[in-house]
């Protein structure tokens, strides 16, 4: 299946749907998932336009994982959060449901964790919890 520039953080890497941002460089975009599983809950993607992790190159995923780390290290702090689990999946056999490779970064307990939030996340909160995320990003 080939990549399809229309999903819906295709979308947000390009600014046609907002999204509350907590990190950016060249490579990669991190921002608040709107329906949290967890709060906190925040989204690593790579730029490079990738359904999964098996179609990134390696110079996109060697920046994504880095990015995954620093973004992990700012959730723990922001969160107080004593684990932190980095979630990832491909394939719509495995629950992926958006077509652009991204890492979960969640905090809490993998046990704890039940659906997705039903609701979208209000945004004033999504934006309270980026600030908190971003003011720890080292
Ligand atoms: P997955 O099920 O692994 O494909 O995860 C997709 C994630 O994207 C889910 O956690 C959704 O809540 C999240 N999501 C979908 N649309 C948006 C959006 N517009 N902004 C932020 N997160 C989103």
């Amino acid at each position: 299946m080939s990549y399809d520039s229309e999903n819906i953080f295709a979308k947000i890497l390009r600014g046609e749907i907002l999204s509350h941002k907590v990190y950016e460089d060249e490579y990669t975009l991190a921002f608040m998932d709107i329906m949290p599983q967890a709060t906190g809950h925040t989204l690593v993607i790579p730029k490079e336009p990738a359904r999964t992790l098996f179609d990134l190159s390696d110079t996109a995923c060697t920046h994504l994982i880095r990015a995954v780390q620093r973004v992990g290290v700012a959730v723990k702090l922001a969160m107080k959060a004593d684990g932190i689990v980095v979630m990832q999946l491909n394939g719509i056999a495995a629950g992926q449901t958006v077509d652009h490779v991204h890492f979960h970064v969640v905090p809490g307990s993998v046990h704890d964790f039940g659906k997705h939030s039903a609701e979208e996340n209000q945004a004033g909160d999504l934006a309270l919890l980026a600030d908190k995320i971003i003011q720890c990003m080292s």
